[in-house]
């Protein structure tokens, strides 16, 4: 099957670097949402080089200037899905960067301890 991440179309590609390149979520969680994904193909984040998380690392705090500007968000959730188990969907790694506004949920506590919901309140 093709990995729709080694395939994104230059249009979608909002910024880039030599490793990576970071693009708006398709279906966002909150207006914003981008992925930053490293452009040689692997599935999970520990298999990232040294440059690659650098390179991923420059994107994630470019995007989160980029988003300040454009969408004031209030704080933000940088999440990795490592395997499926962990919810991962798309076997081409990447990582989340979801602005969060004040009141976009109930009660925000406890954020991406929200992965086992039922745990998310201590
Ligand atoms: P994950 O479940 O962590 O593997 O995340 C995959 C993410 O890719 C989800 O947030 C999807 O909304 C997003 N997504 C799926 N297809 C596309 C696409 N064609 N372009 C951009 N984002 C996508
Ligand atoms: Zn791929």
């Amino acid at each position: 099957m093709t990995c729709i991440f080694c395939h994104i179309p230059k249009d979608r590609i909002i910024l880039s670097n030599d490793r990576a390149v970071a693009i708006f979520d398709r279906y966002p969680v909150n207006p914003g949402h981008m992925l930053i994904i490293p452009k040689r193909h692997f599935d999970d984040f520990f298999d990232a080089s040294d440059e690659e998380i650098q390179s991923i690392t420059e994107l994630v705090r470019l995007c989160r200037e980029l988003l300040d500007k454009t969408y004031h968000p209030d704080g933000y959730n940088i999440g990795v899905n490592c395997g499926r188990v962990a919810g991962q969907t798309v076997m081409h790694m990447h990582v989340h960067l979801i602005p969060r506004y004040t009141g976009d949920v109930e009660d925000p506590k406890g954020g991406v301890r929200g992965v086992i919901p039922e745990k998310r309140i201590y």
